[in-house]
């Protein structure tokens, strides 16, 4: 069933394609007549939203605890204060990112204008995922906006609560003809991609992501990917086992391992296997007590389809259960898992697992370690735990991934983390690796440096977003010479107009 929200804020549902035609329209005349050019208006619409996140947070944290039974903690740390913390800075920016910028000029323009506009595309796509399914579907829209677009943003169908609040609450507190929410799943999804959009931004599973980029070459519109993938975890003897558990299993256990950058596999000795699983069955006790069932602060798998993947992943895997391995199809409930000598051609090495379970492979050394990283697809994220300069050098050098993370695993991917206070060490990795970002000597907290831009590159996805790089991605930098008519001007320009006298070249 297709909802489309129309110019009037009212919920038609048929299943009509006319009805997406009709959406992309209503946003198409609102450009085109101007509507969300003034700043004034795009202040207006981000404040509105702003107010909209702030009263509505509890119903934002209710739908996340539907959908996934997200806790109240990952809820608000991961969804509702980043959005309201990316939307205030956006606000706080707003003029000062939209300003014609000036750039250098040579001193044959000396009299002339040069001048960068920051103009908006058009019509904005965002098609959101389910995993993250409030902000990874407004922050876009957020950014869309303050750019000047007006914006068709597309929830994803399996995180109905959050789709249900979306399509509900939008209407209701921004411009219905510029933020329209169109509510599906594939089958509506194609029916937008055939419609021309001027921006296409996506976030979802590589697969998907290769037919979003199909459909977006037929009007040659640009676009973001944030995709998905399988990334490995290489340990080694020489680092702190406890620490290093606590931030590979947080890394992969939150969202229950619904995250796309979460720790995928890991590689190590197996004498650092029997060390790494003793310290994960003490930390995992810790957090999630003696029934994980009952813990709050487990999620739940977002539907039975997701369920019976990871439940069949499980079952096939029975023998190399090393902690965890129970579920409930009821309550969707899968127990962290780590699974112990899985190899290679195991069914969980096939696919990105997206759920709680951790699989090892256990390998003799970094060379074999590499080696099978690099007999398969260019993971989105490596994770390398290792105190041996030489041995993370050894990474960075002969592996392909999207980024790389020295000693922790992360909220966000394309990130490249080093934990060094060697200026020597630094600097190789940042000139011989290749990632969408770096944070040394900490975790996390470059996320709240709003000035850096976050996104892959290669495999892990095209494009940047957050803070000024969102408004960036919605913004066409449209170059502009603003010649005048002074005699003097037009004079020393003459030697341009035919005939043309050699004279003039200098040489
Ligand atoms: P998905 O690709 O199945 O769905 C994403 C969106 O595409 C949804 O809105 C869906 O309705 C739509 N869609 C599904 N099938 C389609 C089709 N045939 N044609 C057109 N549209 C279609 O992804 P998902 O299951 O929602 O999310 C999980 C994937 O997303 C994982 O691979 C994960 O790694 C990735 N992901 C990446 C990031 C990132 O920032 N890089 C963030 C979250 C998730």
């Amino acid at each position: 069933e297709i909802k489309a929200m129309n110019g009037n804020g009212i919920t038609k549902p048929n299943s009509k394609s006319s009805n997406i035609v009709e959406a992309v329209q209503t946003a198409r005349d609102a450009f085109n007549r101007g509507v969300t050019r003034p700043i004034e208006w795009r202040r207006k619409q981000l404040n509105s939203l702003l107010r909209m996140y702030e009263e509505n947070r509890n119903a934002m944290i209710e739908a996340l605890h539907k959908d996934l039974r997200r806790s109240k903690m990952e809820a608000v740390l991961l969804e509702v204060d980043y959005l309201i913390n990316d939307l205030k800075n956006t606000i706080h920016y707003l003029d000062e990112w939209s300003a014609p910028e000036k750039p250098p000029k040579g001193i044959v323009n000396i009299l002339d204008k040069v001048v960068i506009y920051n103009d908006p595309y058009g019509v904005v796509l965002v098609v959101g995922a389910w995993n993250y399914p409030l902000q990874l579907l407004l922050l876009p829209m957020s950014g869309a906006i303050a750019a000047g677009n007006t914006v068709i943003v597309k929830p994803s169908e399996l995180s109905v609560a959050c789709a249900q609040f979306v399509a509900e609450t939008i209407p209701k507190y921004l411009d219905n003809e510029a933020v329209i929410v169109v509510e599906g799943g594939p089958q509506e999804t194609t029916e937008l991609l055939k419609q021309k959009f001027d921006y296409i931004f996506f976030t979802g599973g590589t697969n998907i992501g290769k037919i979003v980029y199909e459909a977006a070459t037929k009007n040659l519109t640009p676009v973001t990917l944030e995709l998905g993938g399988k990334s490995p975890v290489y340990i080694d003897n020489t680092v702190d086992i406890f620490v290093t558990a606590k931030r590979i299993l947080w890394g992969k256990f939150i969202n229950v391992g619904q995250t796309c950058i979460a720790p995928d596999y890991v590689l190590c000795t197996k004498e650092v296997q029997d060390k790494f699983i003793e310290a994960a069955k003490k930390v995992l006790k810790e957090w999630y007590g003696d029934e994980p069932q009952k813990s709050p602060d487990l999620c739940r798998i977002i539907n039975s389809r997701h369920f019976s993947r990871l439940q069949a992943l499980v079952d096939a895997s029975r023998d190399k259960i090393a902690i965890g391995g129970t579920y409930d199809a009821n309550d969707r409930f899968i127990e962290p898992t780590v699974l112990s000598n899985v190899t290679g051609t195991d069914k969980i090495m096939q696919d990105e697992i997206f759920g709680p379970i951790l699989p090892i492979v256990t390998i003799e050394n970094a060379y074999e370690a590499i080696k099978f990283i690099n007999e398969r697809e260019h993971p989105l994220v490596l994770y390398v735990f290792s105190t041996q300069n030489n041995i993370q050098k050894l990474f960075t050098e002969q592996t392909r991934s999207g980024s790389i993370n020295m000693n922790d695993t992360i909220m966000f991917y394309g990130v490249l983390y080093v934990f060094s206070t060697n200026d020597k060490v630094v600097s190789s990795l940042v000139d011989n690796t290749s990632s969408g970002g770096m944070c040394v000597n900490d975790t996390v907290m470059h996320m709240g440096v709003e000035t850096l831009p976050f996104g892959g590159v290669g495999s892990s996805g095209i494009g940047a977003y957050h803070g000024k790089a969102t408004f960036d991605t919605f913004t066409h930098k449209k170059s502009c010479l603003i010649k005048n008519f002074a005699a003097i001007g037009e004079k020393l320009a003459s030697g341009r107009y035919p005939p043309y006298s050699e004279s003039n070249l200098n040489f």
